[in-house]
């Protein structure tokens, strides 16, 4: 029975990833986001059912569209099998309330993730979700309230002086050390940081501004799938 339910939470969740990464694409190619059928980004034709299946669907056209033949990021399937993994993990390891908030929150994460990386920019009020979820969460407490705001507040001048980052960035950092254990915060902005100096001298085509929202949640994913092993 665990077994059935971890397959389902595996399935649902790569589903909810699966539409997080569509709907984000569709914003940003200024597409519309409801009633519309997926297409390919290269040559806009038709995505077949099959295409759309979280995962299997990448793997069955090999990496490649079967239309075009120009290859499918291969960010889709890395985001639907590791989240969609980390998802099932968290519901199959903690009580049913705590389950809930923390894939929330991952999930809401990861749709901030890709708004940075299209727009360099953030909206607002998911992180007041997310400060919600981290407010009413089990591991809440006062003197953490109050080291995490003084970091915030120190971080927030400093990038008002030198501009070395966005307060988005800084605005994810918080709350993500308020859901989780300081420990848990400072590996994932270490991986993140690692992730992105790797991507960064491995890219083509570098910008001189990166998106660090995508970087911190990658981090994130990695430390909370390392934790169950
Ligand atoms: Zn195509």
């Amino acid at each position: 029975m665990p077994y059935i339910i971890f397959g389902i939470s595996f399935i649902y969740i790569t589903f909810f990833v699966s539409t997080i990464m569509c709907i984000s694409t569709r914003l940003a190619n200024n597409r519309p986001v409801m009633f519309a059928r997926s297409r390919c980004d290269q040559c806009a034709k038709r995505l077949r059912w099959w295409q759309l299946i979280p995962c299997l669907g990448w793997l069955l056209q090999l990496g490649r569209c079967p239309d075009c033949h120009q290859p499918v990021s291969f960010t889709y399937p890395l985001a639907e099998s590791s989240v969609g993994l980390l998802g099932a993990l968290i519901i199959h390891s903690n009580p049913f309330n705590a389950a809930v908030s923390l894939v929330v929150f991952n999930l809401i994460l990861l749709a901030l993730a890709c708004q940075d990386a299209a727009h360099l920019a953030i909206s607002t009020w998911p992180i007041v979700v997310l400060l919600v979820l981290a407010l009413i969460q089990h591991q809440f407490s006062w003197s953490k309230l109050l080291m995490v705001t003084t970091m915030y507040l120190a971080s927030l001048y400093f990038i008002h002086r030198f501009q070395f980052m966005g307060n988005g960035d800084a605005d994810c950092i918080a709350v993500l050390s308020l859901m989780f254990p300081i420990q848990v915060a400072i590996a994932s902005i270490l991986f993140a940081s690692l992730i992105a100096l790797t991507h960064f001298y491995l890219s083509h085509q570098r910008s001189n501004r990166l998106p660090f929202i995508p970087y911190l949640f990658s981090g994130l994913v990695i430390v909370q799938l390392y934790a169950f092993i």
